[in-house]
């Protein structure tokens, strides 16, 4: 059997239990489950406010949307961000016609404090900050940062469902205005696509509820519960169809049941990798701040030769990954190649190795003796 990078793995007779429920109801939008899953989302998280939406890409453009919007940013503003992430992060600046500001990346492949203060001008506004991998960086110091000049804070949480410190979800920091996660179909809690922004205020987050419903200023199941006016709404702003809908949040409610059991099994297949290659002077380990609480989406290294290792891996029949390439490698951000010399290089040598919760200790020792019989 071959071994792949990424692989959910989903409880199918719990989830088509809880998906028949909304088939027998005849309720499978917008309401029900996903109200549901948004209130046992801030339970588990101790978010205060949750709004279950289609993906993270549309919650981070909700996100920079509504900051925009709200504090009256003009086009051309300047948001600072990072060049390793899955692009979504970066086109939620350029959808509102902002500029990406790209800072570099630190040992933990996540924004780099240092840098992001040098890049910091008269026009900048916001940071979005990746926890990646599922690490949490040096988000406190970003914070720090984000206080003294004045600037929000978005948290791309796409990988870091289950992630805490002490006990505690980073989007719940103090600082933080809004954390967006995302349940796609392979990260730590997946579904089909889903995914949540919690903003840290009410308003935003009605505000947030009424933009990813075209602008209407009631939805649909508010108003199915309410007298003969029920059919009334406003409309308020050009909003979007972003909303999430309950065959999603059914499977949600489920994964969530698993993710503390499942992260823990991935922080076990963590340390079996990094006991194996530390002492490989080929090899250099990527680690985690608070790693006994790190949701781990995935696992990197930082090898010589990436290609050769993949191409070992795959004779092998285990496929390795790459996340991610340098952004400003993309036409869409070249204007900042060269800006980020750390992330520039980090994004020829990182490789992703597979896990997952299918992997056996067999495929573990297998990736591992592959890897370091190649990397000698
Ligand atoms: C997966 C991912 C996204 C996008 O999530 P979707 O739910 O697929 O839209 C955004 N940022 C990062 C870092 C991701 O890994």
């Amino acid at each position: 059997m071959s071994i792949q990078v990424l692989k959910p793995k989903f409880h199918t007779e719990e989830c088509l239990e809880e998906i028949k429920e909304c088939l027998d109801k005849g309720w499978t939008g917008m309401g029900f489950k996903t109200v549901e899953f948004e209130n046992e989302w801030k339970k588990y998280t101790g978010h205060k406010y949750a709004y279950f939406i289609n993906s993270n890409t549309v919650g981070l453009h909700l996100a920079v949307h509504i900051l925009k919007m709200e504090n009256n940013w003009q086009d051309g503003d300047e948001i600072i961000s990072t060049p390793i992430t899955f692009v979504s992060t970066n086109h939620a600046i350029l959808y509102e016609n902002l500029t990406v500001k790209f800072a570099d990346v630190d040992e933990y492949l996540c924004l780099d404090p240092v840098d992001v203060e040098k890049k910091i001008t008269d026009r900048t506004r916001a940071i979005i900050f990746v926890g990646y991998g599922g690490r949490v960086g040096k988000l406190d110091q970003i914070i720090e940062i984000c206080k003294k000049y004045n600037l929000k804070l978005i948290l791309d949480a796409a990988h870091m469902a289950g992630t805490k410190v002490n006990g505690i979800t980073p989007g719940t920091w103090d600082g933080v205005d809004v954390t967006v996660y995302s349940y796609q179909a392979v990260k730590n809690l997946a579904t089909g696509d889903s995914g949540m922004i919690c903003f840290n205020d009410e308003r935003n987050d009605k505000l947030a509820r009424q933009m990813a419903w075209l602008g209407i200023n009631k939805d649909t199941y508010a108003r199915s519960n309410k007298g003969t006016y029920a059919w009334k709404y406003d409309v308020d702003y050009v909003g979007y169809k972003y909303n999430g809908n309950a065959i999603m949040a059914a499977i949600a409610l489920v994964q969530l049941k698993y993710l503390d059991e499942e992260n823990a099994r991935r922080r076990s297949i963590v340390e079996m990798y990094n006991q194996a290659f530390k002492d490989n002077k080929n090899i250099k380990i990527i680690s985690a701040p608070y790693a006994d609480e790190c949701s781990y989406h995935i696992y990197e290294l930082i090898v010589p030769d990436r290609e050769a290792l993949l191409n070992k891996l795959a004779e092998h029949e285990i496929y390795g990954g790459v996340h991610y390439r340098d952004n400003t490698e993309y036409s869409m951000y070249r204007y900042a190649n060269g800006t980020c010399p750390y992330a520039h290089e980090v994004s020829q040598k990182i490789i992703t190795l597979p896990l997952h919760m299918w992997l056996t200790e067999a495929d573990v020792q297998k990736i591992i003796s592959v890897v370091n019989g190649f990397l000698q």
